[in-house]
């Protein structure tokens, strides 16, 4: 589709649960993603459109040609890149146990044995909890968003959950949320912008471009800065 200004707009996909990387601050969308893609766009002549969603919708809408492109924190995976062309990655994440400030008796996921913990669908984080919950012996319950997936540890109806290290970091200090971070990072996920496989070389390229010319101007940088500089 196209404009007055006859520029591409391309619908992105966004979970707006997930700070510092998309959430809504007065009334508007913002975050590292968010003026990312904002800023490829501008790079390279075309337009975006943001679409909300709950994470686990983003790639099946990708499919189902609601979106142009998929963002969202999102890992790149051997298993998302059956369906979904990423990008070069733009950002170093991983996934964290995380449990109660208050808790002393999980050190390790093997601790999580005969206990509930929460995930949220679709995510790594998700697949990494089912991958070891049988053998190591304990219960999930699942939540579309983060932030309620953080409450029921909060409120101790589940011990523990996963959520990925810069989210929860940012989460903690910013929210000042009674959570605290066990060990270290369980993967080293790196996070990628998708494109529906096969289909959309184009914007992938532009967005590469994009990309690349925002980490030689600085403006990359001044991004992230923007959003976790101290
Ligand atoms: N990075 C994780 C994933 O890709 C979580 C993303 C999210 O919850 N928005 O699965």
């Amino acid at each position: 589709s196209s404009t007055d200004s006859d520029k591409e707009v391309y619908k992105v996909g966004i979970d707006v649960t997930y700070p510092p990387f998309e959430f809504e601050k007065d009334g508007k969308y913002v975050g590292i993603d968010v003026e990312l893609i904002e800023a490829i766009a501008e790079d390279q002549g075309f337009e975006v459109e943001l679409k909300a969603m709950d994470f686990k919708g983003i790639i099946p809408a990708l499919q189902a040609g609601q979106l142009d492109v998929a963002m969202g924190g999102m890992s790149i995976t051997d298993d998302r890149k059956k369906v979904v062309d990423f990008s070069e990655p733009y950002f170093d994440a991983g996934v964290s146990l995380i449990v109660s400030d208050e808790n002393t008796d999980i050190e390790s996921v093997e601790d999580l044995k005969g206990k509930r913990v929460a995930v949220k669908k679709g995510t790594v984080g998700a697949n990494y909890a089912t991958s070891i919950a049988s053998e190591v012996g304990f219960e999930m319950v699942q939540f579309d968003d983060s932030p309620s997936m953080f409450l029921d540890v909060q409120n101790g109806n589940s011990v523990a959950l996963f959520e990925d290290y810069p989210v929860i970091s940012y989460a903690i200090a910013q929210q000042d949320l009674p959570l605290k971070i066990v060990g270290d990072r369980l993967n080293d996920d790196q996070y990628g912008i998708g494109v529906l496989k096969g289909k959309n070389q184009e914007i992938l390229d532009k967005i590469n471009e994009g990309l690349e010319n925002l980490k030689e101007s600085g403006e990359y940088q001044e991004i992230l800065d923007n959003y976790l500089a101290e």
